[in-house]
């Protein structure tokens, strides 16, 4: 969208007005395969009503099915691989149609233009690309290529003018965090970044999502203890608990050592919140190894927990592995798992935050709810941005008038805990920084000039950042 804006696209979430249309599609597993597919047949009806003269499909599918997609959908004028960001121009512009594949090395910079869809105070920033762990169910290193890290300054750059832009909160991604550095020669690279970043000062909270266990180092989890901007939370995907079902995934290791782990964090890091997720119904997984996995949880007791189940991918390494387990099993393993983690969610909740009338927590405030325009919705530092409960404000008045905005950093009493949510009301809202520095006007710099404006579809609002 950046290279799209910088170009002299103007871009619209509004589909029927659009002269070019962008799907950008995911084909991680099946079901995202199929929200694929018909996102861009629904997109190929503007081709015949709408102002469309053009549609391209862009992103993971295209690194699967690069000739198919343009051969099964006609009215698909090109494809863009996820190699191939930067050819975007050159495929709206109607001189490139399709590339021959090719491992996908694309890795964006700080002086990339991009368009951040999040609200602006809270933000995402990639510092790695790809992943070369073995996982059998997983074809993420045949879509995304092999592992590789951002530039150190170029990640720390990005998030100093995020923050000038108004972040108060960066979330750190990648399919592996914790290899972060690995292939650029530095040792603990996640943890010297996080250090530096936790001295950029407009921010609130750094965290990072998707830890690979063994990767995961004492040095590690005392840089997120020394540091209050570094978010007390750990998001580290498990997948499974049972040896032999490990074993089959090529993850290694088992509960036993994952229980230790989890114990060294919560004694290096008073307090922190704990996040995983968990594949039910892998291929040769026996009713032992199921209950291996509930039991697993109830000792774990995770703040919060995705379970997924499992889906063949017809080119993933465990497609070929015998003893399926049917759907059935695997939708009902999946709520079993599930219920568990509700009860234990539910006990968390009550425990830390019921009955502390007199105690107020940071909350970073992030406007109205959608689903509830009664109510406001805020995050703790334990909460990550979209996957986690959240904090549903009913007050966001003080008395003295005045009024909680977005993006405001509060203190919050809570009312009630839920299952996974929480309510509270705001007892204080702290000093705002002052909306934009100079910094953040010239990335704000309007790009184009009317005349060379197009416009381009995409599905969220948006913001020019650079
Ligand atoms: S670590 Fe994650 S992205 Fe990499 S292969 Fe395993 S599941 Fe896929």
């Amino acid at each position: 969208m950046g290279i799209l804006a910088r170009g002299g696209y103007e871009l619209t979430p509004r589909a029927d007005e659009a002269e070019v249309l962008v799907v950008n599609t995911c084909s991680f597993i099946e079901a995202a395969q199929k929200e694929s597919v018909d996102a861009i047949l629904e997109m190929a009806e503007y081709k015949k009503f709408g102002a469309a003269k053009k549609l391209i499909v862009a992103g993971c599918l295209v690194e699967r099915f690069r000739e198919q997609v343009l051969e099964q959908v006609p009215e698909v004028d090109a494809v863009v691989g996820t190699g191939e960001v930067e050819r975007i121009l050159e495929a709206v512009q109607g001189d490139l149609r399709v590339l021959p594949a090719q491992p996908p090395a694309f890795l964006y910079h700080d002086l990339t233009p991009r368009i951040v869809t999040t609200p602006k105070h809270a933000a995402y920033i990639k510092i790695a690309e790809g992943c070369d762990h073995p996982c059998t169910f997983c074809i993420i290193p045949e879509l995304r290529g092999k592992f590789r890290s951002r530039r150190f300054e170029s990640v720390v750059r990005e998030a100093e003018n995020l923050a000038a832009a108004g972040a108060r909160e960066i979330t750190l991604i990648g399919q592996d965090t914790t290899s972060y550095g690995e292939d650029l020669g530095l040792r603990d690279g996640l943890a010297r970044l996080l250090a530096k970043l936790a001295q950029v000062e407009k921010l609130l909270w750094v965290r990072f999502l998707y830890a690979y266990p063994n990767r995961v180092t004492q040095e590690l989890l005392d840089t997120i203890a020394a540091h209050p901007r570094l978010a007390k939370y750990i998001d580290m995907p498990l997948q499974h608990a049972s040896r032999s079902v490990l074993a089959r995934m090529k993850r290694g290791s088992s509960g036993d050592a994952f229980l230790k782990l989890l114990g060294r964090m919560r004694e290096t890091i008073p307090g922190v919140s704990l996040r995983t997720s968990f594949i039910v119904g892998f291929p040769g997984e026996r009713e032992r190894d199921f209950t291996e996995l509930c039991d697993f949880v109830k000792a774990a007791r995770f703040d919060w927990m995705g379970v997924f189940e499992y889906s063949d991918v017809d080119n993933a390494e465990s497609f070929a592995l015998n003893e399926k387990v049917d759907s059935e099993t695997i939708t009902d393993r999946r709520n079993r798992l599930m219920a568990i983690q509700k009860k234990i969610s539910r006990e968390n909740l009550r425990q830390k935050y019921r009955g502390k009338r007199r105690e107020t927590f940071t909350a970073l405030v992030e406007g109205p709810s959608k689903e509830n325009p009664m109510v406001w919705e805020a995050r703790l530092e334990g909460m990550a941005p979209e996957i986690d409960g959240k904090l549903y404000l009913t007050d966001i008045e003080l008395p003295s008038g005045e009024v909680a905005e977005p993006g405001d950093v509060v203190r919050v009493e809570m009312t009630k805990t839920d299952a996974y949510d929480l309510i509270g009301r705001v007892k204080e809202i702290l000093p705002r920084i002052p909306e934009r520095d100079a910094a953040a006007e010239a990335f704000a710099a309007p790009m184009q000039s009317p005349e060379k404006l197009h416009r381009i579809a995409t599905g969220a609002a948006l913001r020019v950042l650079g």
